[in-house]
């Protein structure tokens, strides 16, 4: 990497401080997962060939049969996105009677809208320190008499407390769904993420590990749930004409965007491949920096490698907000780790204020790094070779970044 060294020798060559940026094109944290094009216009040739292009046609069969499979589940139902699955499936599991749904705030940022939208009132948890995840401890301290689900959600690298989380519903007897969205690929030691709890919810988003452009889909062990999901994602229609249910919505998948799934689906065990290798590239690289933390996967278990996470370590020079400016100014969209938390959120529907200490302390330490299909290991390291120089630098690139914001006020 000399010649990105060369490139970037003085601190006035860092694009923060007018210099071009290290990188032409953005390189981003979303995962953007590239299937083979000609794979996916094969299976799109089926629906054209059949002029079937959605209300369950056969792409989306497979896809679903396939996905099942996967996951060892015995059922799988699609969505047209996650977030729809997510609040059909709480709306049919949550126990009527009861308003609280127990969720972490350190997570996606519309989980708490998801609640709104199925009129549940979001309860946040705090999440263990050591997993970033939601534990049966986390969980616990937030039960009471209204609480009508746990929504137990894996963090972006390895899984929540499964185990945990199962036995607390069950000794409760509370309902337990997973947001097992960015763990599709992991296994833990009882068994394949998707095959536990009530039901678990994915996503087929472009920014997720399976690429259908949009997506979702639930796979769950009970039948009659995967019924009633199924009735309420075409209209709660049960042959021409006859609803059977009512409260359903369109919230179904087409055959186009399965077509998509399933060529990202044959390139699953390719795309984590590349994966591996990225994250390794990270992990060699960044261990000559100190102050830097890369969020180390389980690899004892299967794992996707999708998400690459550094936290800043206390005897890390430079603020997460500034490391965040210089990084973003080169092209790099690095960026914070699930920030603001959803109970420092705005929200204008009821939710239940709190404190919650270790999250506020969490979500100022962690950042996402860019990661997936268009980032090569020789980007990470011109990535790393930068953060080695800012950490090298840091008394003078932080004297420099005070100076431009005296400025920035005089001049306003
Ligand atoms: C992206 C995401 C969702 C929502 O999925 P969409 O398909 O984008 O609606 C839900 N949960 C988590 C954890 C996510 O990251």
């Amino acid at each position: 990497m000399s010649l990105i060294l060369q490139a970037k020798a003085q601190i006035n060559e860092l694009a923060v401080f007018g210099s071009p940026p290290l990188f032409a094109t953005a390189k981003s944290t979303s995962n953007l997962v590239k299937p083979d094009f000609d794979t996916f216009l094969r299976y799109s040739k089926i629906f054209h060939d059949k002029r079937r292009y959605t209300n369950d046609g056969s792409l989306v069969k497979l896809l679903e049969q396939r996905l099942a499979e996967f996951h060892g589940a015995k059922f799988c139902v699609s969505f047209c996105s996650g977030f729809w699955a997510l609040a059909l499936t709480i709306s049919v599991l949550a126990t009527k009677g009861k308003s609280e749904i127990i969720m972490p705030s350190l997570t996606y940022r519309r989980m708490s809208d998801i609640a709104a939208w199925v009129g549940l009132t979001p309860r946040f948890c705090e999440v263990d320190p050591d997993t970033l995840a939601v534990s049966a401890t986390t969980v616990a301290a937030c039960m009471n008499d209204k609480t009508a689900l746990i929504l137990g959600v894996h963090p972006i690298v390895n899984c929540c407390d499964v185990e945990g989380l199962i036995d607390l519903a069950e000794a409760n007897n509370i309902p337990l769904l997973f947001d097992s969205v960015e763990s599709v690929y992991e296994t833990i030691p009882t068994g394949k993420i998707g095959s536990f709890g009530h039901a678990e919810v994915f996503s087929l988003h472009a920014s997720k590990l399976l690429n259908g452009f949009e997506g979702g889909y639930v796979t769950t062990n009970d039948a009659a749930l995967a019924r009633e999901l199924a009735l309420l994602h075409g209209f709660g229609f049960e042959g021409p004409d006859n609803i059977v249910f009512p409260g359903g919505l369109n919230a179904k998948l087409n055959e186009i965007h399965a077509a998509m799934a399933l060529a990202s689906l044959d390139d699953l065990e390719a795309q984590v491949d590349r994966n591996r290798e990225r994250y390794q590239a990270y992990q060699q690289t960044l261990a000559e920096i100190t102050g830097l933390r890369l969020l180390a996967f389980d690899e004892t278990e299967k794992t996707s490698y999708k998400n690459i996470v550094i936290e800043l370590l206390p005897d890390w020079p430079l603020s997460r907000a500034d490391t965040l400016r210089i990084l973003n100014a080169e092209n790099i969209l690095a960026r914070a780790y699930y920030t603001p938390p959803l109970h420092h959120k705005a929200m204008a529907y009821p939710h239940i204020e709190c404190d919650l200490p270790v999250t506020d302390q969490l979500a100022e330490r962690f950042v996402l790094m860019p990661c997936g299909h268009f980032v090569t290991t020789t980007d990470i390291e011109a990535i790393v070779t930068l953060l080695k120089f800012m950490a090298d630098h840091a008394d003078s690139i932080k004297q420099r970044l005070a100076e431009q914001k005296a400025s920035a006020h005089v001049s306003r």
